[in-house]
């Protein structure tokens, strides 16, 4: 019943730009005066990042969900934006950029496929011995095949034509190449960050991006 009244407050708000904010939201948010630029409907549709209870970013949904989410007191605003401003008829509140779920949410990620697009994408479209970005790039075994080395995120690496001729069928203690990183199974995080396509400078930190 909650939500179905919230829904109902939210359409109100859409229409009349008049919007009661749960008491919480309400206590932190107020700004008097504030930034003068009047939100429009449309920067509802806004990408907000979503954390879990944990601080770990689970994904995005708009401005307008955001505020749902607030105002049910399911989330709790983390970052705003100091450009932007809720406008309503009394005051006006703080544009979320950042929410974090105020109960731990069990996500079922989708399993990350051992494909050669995301070997590229985990290793960033670079060479892991000698950096460069230039392609053909190619798909190295660390530990040779034929020398039992499997398929698997462990053992895969991204190497560019060169390096890869140039280690051969040795390892690469016996080549002494060194890798720039070692290559492990990605965390869900690095293909969120691909998908979300422009990131906001306030969710870079909790995109482990500084
Ligand atoms: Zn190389």
């Amino acid at each position: 019943m909650r939500k179905v009244h919230a829904k109902i407050l939210v359409v109100y708000y859409f229409h009349h730009r008049s919007f009661a904010f749960s008491k919480r939201y309400h206590q932190r948010a107020p700004l008097s005066g504030g930034p003068s630029e009047t939100t429009a409907v449309s920067s509802l549709n806004a990408k907000v990042l979503i954390l879990n209870q944990s601080y770990e970013p689970i994904s995005v949904c708009s401005a307008k969900k955001a505020l749902m989410l607030l105002f049910l007191t399911k989330a709790e605003m983390v970052e705003q934006h100091t450009s932007k401003v809720i406008r309503t008829v009394r005051s006006n509140y703080p544009f979320p950029s950042v929410i974090r779920l105020c109960a731990y949410l069990r996500v079922p990620f989708r399993k990350i496929e051992l494909s050669r697009k995301n070997i590229f994408r985990r290793d960033g479209m670079r060479c892991q011995y000698c950096g460069t970005q230039h392609p053909p790039l190619t798909v190295d075994h660390v530990i040779p095949r034929s020398r039992g080395g499997g398929d698997t995120w462990e053992n895969l690496t991204t190497a560019c034509i060169r390096c890869n001729n140039r280690k051969g069928n040795r390892t690469p203690d016996e080549a002494e190449m060194r890798l720039l990183v070692l290559p492990k199974k990605p965390h869900h995080v690095l293909f969120l960050k691909h998908n979300l396509g422009k990131v906001d400078d306030t969710w870079r930190p909790y995109l482990f991006m500084d």
